[in-house]
């Protein structure tokens, strides 16, 4: 088996778990002690969170690392809403340039590892969900992309 074989096999054994409220039904990405939509206190049921949403909400913003170079690089929040649930994540690093066109775009839920973990060898490495675009949305922003520039003459 390939390596990329063995990372996706990972993903479906992870699931994209939610907990859905027993009063409204809304989603949440953590156990909540009240429902952040109606306030209920009803215990939460662990429920499939959808496969992905929609951008609601986009914010590009600087993370700077505390090296030596103080280096840059640029993180992307996006807010992704699908039925039931609206949820704040990152967006996966290899789709970050792409970040201008994504706004209503639809995006997958995926699992990648989370930024700044596991900085100590011995720890484990963690992991948090991201928000990815698939190939056809990354081919239609890149070939858009490419089109302006050359309209621009750059
Ligand atoms: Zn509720």
């Amino acid at each position: 088996m390939t390596p990329s074989a063995l990372w996706r096999r990972r993903t479906l054994a992870l699931q994209r778990t939610a907990w859905r409220c027993g009063a409204c039904g809304a989603l949440s990405l953590v156990r909540r002690l009240a429902c952040r939509s109606c306030a209920s206190e009803a215990r939460p049921a662990a429920a499939r969170l959808p496969d992905g949403g929609k951008v609601a909400a986009l914010s590009v913003g600087g993370a700077a690392f505390e090296k030596l170079d103080q280096v840059s690089i640029a993180r992307v929040a996006v807010l992704l809403e699908a039925p039931g649930v609206s949820a704040p994540c990152l967006l996966a690093h290899s789709d970050a340039d792409l970040a201008a066109g994504l706004r209503q775009a639809w995006l997958r839920f995926a699992v990648r590892r989370m930024p700044g973990a596991g900085a100590d060898a011995d720890a484990p490495i963690a992991y948090t969900f991201k928000a990815a675009a698939d190939r056809p949305t990354r081919q239609r922003i890149q070939s858009s992309q490419r089109e302006r520039m050359k309209r621009n003459g750059t």
